[in-house]
């Protein structure tokens, strides 16, 4: 029986990674530096597996930036607009992640989306009509050699080709792009087979889009794809990993692809595994991915070992693998940095697994699935966590459990309809048309930083801190105030993160001092773990409104984070359904909501930009998951009067297929990022006509350029001509915590005077 992981954590267990690379992009260090930081993350994870006992070791799992980009990279897809640099291959890695602003050239970046229904984002690789591939940096082989040279025999893992294909976008129309799979395969093959060469002894090649919808187009573009690597490297094998959900009716198709492997997440499907021991043929391997790659909980041995010991009987030991369930690039580094028993205690703790010690745990149930009586107590340990946490007092709360019980139609829903609502917010709110408004923070800067760690520390008193951040906040005020904005936000600097500002202060929820986890090139979340019923013990924004609002007659935006979104960037429980959990959260949030008003707040912006990537990989199970979700917003948001107008806000997702439900969350205003996509998202309002008002972003904020005003004027046009006038609001398309002032200052004067000129034309 072999042991094997998908992929690892590669920011580096105290993010060094992310560091170097924004010391690199500011000039500070060298590539050479870089690339060495890039190394050393390598070799640590790579010893630490194979010295664990792991057997199939996988590399080219890191990345600077991103896996997909890297792909891109890889086999020459490299959109026109960045021939300049072609050149400079670093450089032009992170010109297609993160644009390009010097020596005279203006290069956007390329667009960005999620994985899947995780919160890691890839960069979607762009696709021309006459797409040629070739293979520009065989990536792969040199990070398998870089592995051998430290006698270490890994195995190479690629994005396949078809999810490749599938992950990326059309750039102009008359094509699909899986027709580009002929002209892609040969790259694949020759790269494959320069790592035949080197020694390779397994491939991995994943393909997540076999869990996905697919049609017949695709299932063809497969079967075409397999069988000419096949052909081509006949000694090389191939192991298929499928993750994020079951294979369903694609099992017929993925267990006849002439492979060597298949790879199957049975922690999402526990139940595909009776259908893939009846379909798999004789002659190959399963993969089974039991230990659960997306969370953050120790693995259940005797379910696992059940798993094992249902496939071994049929497969034989030769032919099964344990493994993760899916790359273990979602979860954090290591359980062993977390000695603050005040953030996570001892009882806790014990229920929990980050990527090392799911290494030990598929170490372990190899040996166990194998036989060895030395590690019983091993076993009986795990069992006793498990009945632990079953029991424990910590995580049920009776009058949460009744409230939730209680929860009627009534209270997931507004007094009156929006028309209603919109005629008394604009008694209370007097705003011009072209409301101004941003999306709630402001750059949270190294001193604002340096401020919150110092408190954490203790080098800051907390009267200081709180001097600090108001003075900061204040700034902000008037700087808003001073340029003209409509609506204003407090900055949000008291805040680290928009999921555990709120966690922090919930209950049900633990944290960690270290869980890092990447959510898009160097930027990590450290997501809150919960873990019992949630409750709010107290009001969690109310003194900073408060502050904010008190220094302007403008009204100040109160800034609260949805309950979907706060599920979704959680680890959330395994042990009751996430729908359960999600109304905990949202009476907790619509308690908040009623407090704020009640303290005079009349602006409150309640964020969901994780609603989408919330959905199901499968379109047959969006229903029951939309209904909940959007449920749960209006539970939040609807406990308010009609003349207190609640904003939601939106992001880096297509929400163009689920806009119908998010019309029925019934915010006021909805704020929604689409400039990276050049307003794409407006093809949905062609189609439906979104009846309350909303704010297309009119401007990337992932990215320092700013913008120009004339850029600005054409987007609100190209909007005004599909959405009326009187339901359009400006803002940019997310918060501005990741940017610096200066860039900021630019682009918000430019974006208050864009709406100046729209208001012009009107007159
Ligand atoms: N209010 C949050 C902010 O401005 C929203 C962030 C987000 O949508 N990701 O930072
Ligand atoms: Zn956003």
């Amino acid at each position: 029986m072999q042991t094997n992981i998908l992929g690892y954590p590669r920011i580096g267990s105290r993010r060094e990674l992310k560091k170097a690379c924004e010391s690199f992009w500011a000039g500070n260090i060298t590539e050479e530096e870089l690339l060495k930081v890039g190394a050393a993350i390598r070799q640590q994870n790579w010893t630490l597996q194979k010295e664990s006992g792991i057997d199939l070791v996988p590399s080219n799992d890191f990345s600077f930036y991103d896996q997909v980009l890297d792909t891109t990279l890889t086999v020459g897809a490299i959109p026109a607009r960045y021939a300049s640099l072609q050149n400079d291959r670093m450089a032009l890695y992170f010109a297609m992640a993160r644009g390009y602003q010097r020596e005279g050239k203006d290069i956007t970046a390329m667009e960005m989306t999620k994985w899947f229904d995780t919160n890691y984002h890839y960069i979607v690789p762009e696709f021309a009509r006459s797409q040629n591939f070739f293979l520009f940096y065989n990536k792969a082989l040199e990070e398998y050699r870089e592995g051998k040279a430290q006698g270490i025999e890994t195995k190479p893992v690629l994005l396949g080709p078809v999810s490749y294909l599938l992950s990326g976008k059309e750039k102009e129309a008359g094509f699909h792009r899986l027709e580009l799979l002929e002209r892609l395969l040969p790259v694949y093959i020759e790269l494959l087979k320069e790592l035949e060469e080197a020694g390779a002894v397994w491939v991995q090649l994943d393909e997540p889009f076999l869990v996905t919808d697919i049609d017949e187009k695709t299932k063809k573009a497969y079967t075409e794809a397999y069988d000419a690597i096949r052909k081509a490297c006949p000694r090389l094998k191939l192991l298929i990993a499928t993750y994020f959900e079951g294979l369903r009716e694609n099992m017929p198709l993925a267990v006849q692809l002439p492979v060597d492997a298949l790879h199957i997440d049975l922690v999402r499907a526990p139940s595909q595994l009776d259908d893939v021991l009846a379909q798999l043929p004789a002659d190959k391997v399963l993969s089974l991915g039991v230990v659960d790659g997306r969370n953050i909980w120790k693995n259940n041995f005797d379910q696992s070992l059940e798993f094992i010991n249902k496939a071994v009987p049929r497969m034989g030991t030769g032919r099964v693998m344990i493994a993760g369930s899916s790359s273990f690039l979602h979860v954090p580094y290591d359980l062993d940095l977390e000695t603050d028993e005040e953030a996570l205690t001892p009882e806790i703790k014990q229920w929990m697994a980050f990527a090392r010690q799911k290494v030990e745990e598929l170490a372990l149930l190899k040996k166990l699935a194998e036989g060895d009586r030395s590690l019983l107590s091993k076993l009986d340990e795990n069992r006793q966590a498990m009945e632990n946490k079953r029991t424990s007092p910590l995580i049920h709360n009776k009058e949460v459990e009744e409230r939730c019980a209680a929860v009627s139609d009534n209270d997931a829903r507004r007094k009156s309809p929006f028309p209603v609502r919109k005629k008394l917010q604009q008694q209370e709110l007097q705003l011009p048309s072209y409301p101004t408004t941003t999306i709630g923070s402001f750059p949270q800067t190294k001193e604002v930083r340096s401020w919150r760690a110092k408190f954490k520390k203790g080098e800051l008193s907390a009267e200081e801190y709180d001097r600090l951040l108001k003075s900061e906040t204040k700034k902000t005020i008037e700087w808003q105030e001073r340029i003209g904005l409509d609506v204003l936000v407090h900055g949000e600097f008291e805040r680290n993160d928009m999921v555990e500002y709120f966690g922090e202060q919930l209950d049900g929820f633990a944290f960690t001092r270290f869980g890092w986890v990447q959510s898009y090139g160097s930027r990590c979340v450290k997501p809150p773990v919960i873990y019992g019923d949630v409750s709010r013990p107290h009001p969690m924004t109310l003194y900073w409104a408060n502050y904010a609002q008190s220094l302007t007659t403008k009204p100040v935006k109160g800034m609260l984070t949805g309950p979907v979104t706060i599920l979704q960037w959680s680890f959330v429980r395994n042990d009751q359904e996430r729908s359960k959990t999600c109304l905990q959260i949202a009476l907790s949030i619509r308690d908040e909501v009623c407090d704020l008003e009640q303290a005079g707040i009349r602006v409150i912006q309640i964020d969901e930009p994780a609603i989408r990537e919330g959905l199901p990989i499968r379109r047959n199970d969006w229903k029951s998951y939309l209904d909940w979700a959007v449920r749960s917003f209006c539970i939040a948001s609807t406990g308010v009067e009609d003349k207190t107008q609640i904003h939601t806000h939106m992001c880096y997702s297509e929400f163009n297929d689920i806009i119908e439900h998010i019309a029925l969350m019934d915010a006021d205003v909805i704020t929604i990022e689409c400039s990276r996509s050049q307003m794409e998202l407006l093809d949905a309002f062609v189609r439906f006509s979104y009846p309350n008002d909303i704010g297309p972003g009119v401007y990337d904020i992932h990215s320092p350029r700013v913008p120009t005003v004339d850029e600005i004027v054409d987007l609100l046009k190209e909007a005004a001509r599909v959405i009326p006038q009187e339901q359009l609001w400006v803002n940019p398309d997310c918060g501005l915590k990741t940017r610096g002032w200066k860039e900021t200052e630019e682009s918000l004067i430019r974006m208050v005077k864009a709406a100046r000129l729209m208001r012009e034309q009107l007159a």
